[in-house]
């Protein structure tokens, strides 16, 4: 079966429309519920495509039936998107406004990863102080120079099985700037995999005798 017939087969026993499947489709509308199943094995309800993680709520105005789809789906289908003031936006904007939803979504549940990590290292690590990380990372989304050599120190020597790419660092205040410069080198090396492309850049070009 084609991918259409795929569609097909999903969309009109829940939709107004039986035979015209444009027609049916514009019955449909996204007004920005989306949820994170956290494990990527849902299937799309439209297409049928697995493994989805982030599910997209679409409504039926009609008869309130709801799908949970791929968030390509919605841009793929030219799927109505409904902006707060319940205007449909423009295709070029509902494009955006469900890429930014996605994005959101990602963004979230990195967090989210960040915060379990730190509960983990908790219940192995009796001298990491954890209230102070997480209270620092919940309002700034991102960990110090110092803070965050020394919590991926205390997570490799647990072994606690994380991801680098995670654990955000912020150099906004200038005094960030200056204590990322005085890293030792072994403790850049150890948070080279946290930083951003214009970090790794700062670095480069303000750090006497880089090793990079
Ligand atoms: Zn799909």
């Amino acid at each position: 079966m084609n991918w259409m017939e795929r569609v097909k087969r999903n969309v009109f026993p829940v939709s107004n429309e039986k035979y015209n499947i444009r027609k049916a489709l514009d019955e449909w509308e996204y007004e920005g519920s989306m949820y994170d199943v956290e494990i990527a094995e849902e299937i799309c309800e439209l297409c049928d495509q697995p493994n989805i993680r982030y599910q997209f709520e679409i409504v039926n105005v009609f008869n309130n039936n709801t799908l949970l789809i791929g968030s390509e789906c919605i841009t793929r289908f030219k799927i109505s998107v409904i902006d707060q003031s319940g205007k449909k936006m423009s295709f070029e904007e509902a494009k955006k406004k469900v890429k930014k939803d996605k994005s959101r979504l990602v963004t979230e549940a990195k967090e989210k990863s960040v915060l379990n990590t730190l509960v983990a290292l908790a219940a192995k690590d009796n001298e990491f102080n954890i209230e102070n990380f997480i209270k620092y990372y919940k309002e700034r989304k991102a960990f110090t120079p110092n803070q965050l050599a020394l919590l991926i120190w205390r997570l490799e020597r647990a072994r606690i099985d994380f991801k680098k790419s995670h654990f955000k660092l912020t150099i906004k205040r200038n005094r960030e700037k200056e204590q990322l410069l005085r890293l030792e080198d072994w403790k850049l090396n150890r948070i080279w995999d946290c930083l951003s492309n214009s970090q790794k850049q700062f670095i480069i070009e303000n750090k006497p005798r880089s090793p990079f």
